[in-house]
């Protein structure tokens, strides 16, 4: 416990000593805030003087194990409220999604974790491998945290990602189906704060984490993509650091609103969601095409026996393409621009 409040080591020592967290504990920083691990990867803390209106602000990264520069910012923001350099304004639950996957330097070890939300996990064959009682773990941790949360605080979840091929829009968030909700404006100026002036607007339920705080719990949430995957110690992490920035004014601050023009936004929904369904699925675009490509009405992205999938109009992008995915999984988004309705909030 000493090491972890001197060196605010909580990631290295998830690592490498997971049994140290194999029991739930607590214990309070010099400064008040109380500080609860519950597993491996998986620590809150509660400031001593919460705003009335509290956020209760869930970060989380590292849901594919390989997307090491989130990691890197979370890692340095709990080892600064661990060693008391940075004091928090709002309740916050840090997530390192994939351990074993960090690390073995990849995506995932059997299965994509980020299909593994709002009960997927327990779907099919059922809780059978490492990562579907993660994600059922995270879940949990998410739905306790939330659990304190009284009618007037408001809920947060931000799952940081880096993608997995460069894109013409450097950083781009997902914005999950709200169903009858609306989308909310001040939401897309904090993200824009972050760097992201790419917003995507899913237009269907899914099983990605985001969505399942979104749907399940009512947060504000986001799958938010903040640059290209490298190996740790390997991200120039100066091209991280708007998002850095803005990510400690939303905890430290008892009111960080930004106001920016959306202005300048792209925002884009999704137009065609393409499964694989057949082994010959091919892309027709070179492997190094970035996402948000745009084509002309009627071009060819991608074929498969028996099926042609083509841009139904000008102007419509590519998005998370990768023919390698399992039979009867998404291998192939594509957008089209949007506006976000008068009736957004
Ligand atoms: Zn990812």
């Amino acid at each position: 416990m000493l090491q972890l409040i001197e060196k605010g080591n909580f990631l290295s020592l998830s690592r490498t000593q997971p049994s140290l967290f194999s029991s739930p504990l607590s214990f309070s920083l010099d400064n008040g805030t109380y500080v609860t691990v519950t597993a491996p990867g998986i620590i809150s803390f509660h400031p001593q003087t919460p705003p009335k209106h509290k956020k209760f602000i869930v970060l989380s990264c590292g849901v594919h194990g390989n997307e090491t520069a989130p990691i890197e910012i979370c890692d340095d923001m709990v080892q600064q409220i661990l060693t008391g350099t940075l004091a928090l304004s709002h309740p916050v639950l840090f997530l390192f999604g994939n351990l074993p996957a960090m690390d073995i330097g990849e995506r995932f070890v059997e299965e994509n974790m980020n299909r593994l939300f709002s009960g997927a996990h327990s779907a099919g064959e059922g809780c059978v491998n490492d990562e579907r009682k993660r994600a059922k773990a995270l879940e949990d941790a998410v739905s306790n945290f939330y659990d304190d949360a009284s009618n007037q605080d408001t809920k947060y979840h931000y799952d940081l990602h880096t993608a997995i091929r460069a894109s013409k829009n450097e950083k781009f968030a997902v914005y999950p189906y709200l169903h009858e909700r609306k989308h909310s404006r001040s939401q897309l100026a904090f993200l824009h704060a972050c760097g992201v002036s790419t917003i995507l607007l899913s237009e269907s339920a899914t099983t990605t984490f985001s969505y399942y705080s979104s749907h399940q719990h009512g947060a504000h949430a986001f799958t938010v993509e903040l640059g290209k995957v490298k190996p740790f110690g390997q991200n120039d992490m100066s091209r991280f650091e708007q998002a850095r920035q803005a990510f400690i004014a939303l905890v430290s601050l008892d009111d960080y609103a930004p106001d920016i023009s959306l202005d300048s936004l792209d925002i884009y929904r999704v137009n065609q969601v393409i499964n694989k369904h057949k082994e010959d699925f091919t892309l027709h675009f070179a492997d190094d095409t970035p996402n948000f490509m745009d084509y002309a009405k009627g071009t060819c992205l991608a074929s498969e026996s028996g099926a042609e999938y083509v841009a139904q109009q000008d102007g419509e992008a590519i998005v998370f393409p990768n023919a390698n995915v399992e039979i009867g999984q998404r291998a192939l988004l594509t957008v089209v621009p949007t506006t976000l309705e008068e009736s957004d909030v």
